[in-house]
């Protein structure tokens, strides 16, 4: 078994966009990044703080908008517009979860496609799905950026993701299938779930439960990427993933804390830079 080790690559890659980013600002180009946060929730303002530092130690400008938990929907909307305006912000970012008085997705569906970050806004969404030069969102970007870097062929293989969620299984659908795998997406209504996890020489679990993936569901030999975060009874991150017994039979396999969290972070960076890039340079 080998471990994909995000956290390592996660590295690397923040180290090439640094060398990027320097490049850039030589020739007066400075990206920077708006993020945008509704509320106080104690999760996000810790993701937040992890996308600060990394554009810290990138070399991109951060700049943060905290808005009152309280914020009407036409305030939050004009302030996206403003953002989409201004030459100087490459991308923007809405830090989900926002209070539930107001429309999330009216809000991604806001922001500039060509500022959109996070691969959230439906144009980004369409151009993925019909193959097209898009802003991936960054988690599933993360997974296919490990598949890509440990040179783990997904043509013409199985891939297996568990979990349909907007921000997470759908695209990897896409990215997958762009890549000529051949994709099952598993979701909560799925019957007989272990016989279709079997069959996966890919399998992704991405379904917000503590070690759901057992040694049983997996076939000899697979990849397996974990990208749950969960906390388990003790306070500890665990993964979607039964770790030390699934490792025994993997192939491949992402450890949590240090696998999936760090790259969906990196190709973050990745897109501002990339949005920088296009806005300027074209
Ligand atoms: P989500 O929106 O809650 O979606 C969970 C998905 O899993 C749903 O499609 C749900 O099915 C499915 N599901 C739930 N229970 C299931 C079961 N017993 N069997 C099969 N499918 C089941 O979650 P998310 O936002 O995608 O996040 C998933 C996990 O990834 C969480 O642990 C989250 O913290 C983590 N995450 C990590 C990163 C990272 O950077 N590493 C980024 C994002 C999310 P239905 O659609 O039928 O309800």
């Amino acid at each position: 078994m080998e471990l994909i080790n995000g956290k390592e690559l996660a590295k690397k890659i923040r180290g090439e966009l640094k060398l990027e980013v320097k490049n850039l600002r030589k020739n007066g180009i400075i990206p920077k990044l708006a993020v945008i946060m509704v509320g106080n929730d104690k999760a996000s303002e810790v993701y937040v703080r992890n996308k600060s530092k990394a554009c810290n130690e990138i070399g991109i400008e951060f700049e943060e908008f905290l808005m009152d938990s309280n914020i009407k929907q036409e305030e939050l909307i004009n302030l996206i517009k403003t953002l989409n305006n201004r030459k100087d912000v490459n991308g923007i970012l809405l830090q989900s979860p926002i209070p539930e008085h107001l429309n999330i997705r009216e809000a991604f569906d806001a922001i500039d496609y060509k500022k959109d970050v996070d691969g959230f806004n439906p144009i980004n969404i369409g151009k993925l799905a019909i193959g097209e030069d898009a802003f991936i969102s960054c988690t599933p970007f993360g997974v296919i950026k490990m598949l890509e870097e440990y040179n783990i062929p997904i043509e013409g293989k199985r891939a297996v993701i568990i979990g349909r969620s907007n921000i997470v299984g759908k695209p990897l659908i896409q990215c997958l299938l762009n890549k000529n795998a051949t994709v099952t997406i598993c979701h909560s209504k799925t019957k007989n779930i272990e016989k279709i996890t079997k069959e996966a020489d890919i399998l992704i679990a991405a379904l917000g439960k503590p070690k759901f993936v057992k040694k049983n569901m997996v076939k000899e030999n697979a990849v397996v990427i974990d990208v749950g975060i969960n906390r388990n009874e003790a306070g500890k991150l665990v993964g979607d993933v039964d770790f030390d017994n699934v490792s025994k039979k993997a192939s491949y396999i992402t450890p949590v804390p240090g696998g999936v969290g760090p790259m969906t972070i990196a190709m973050l960076m990745n897109n501002v830079v990339k949005a920088t890039k296009q806005s300027n340079l074209g």
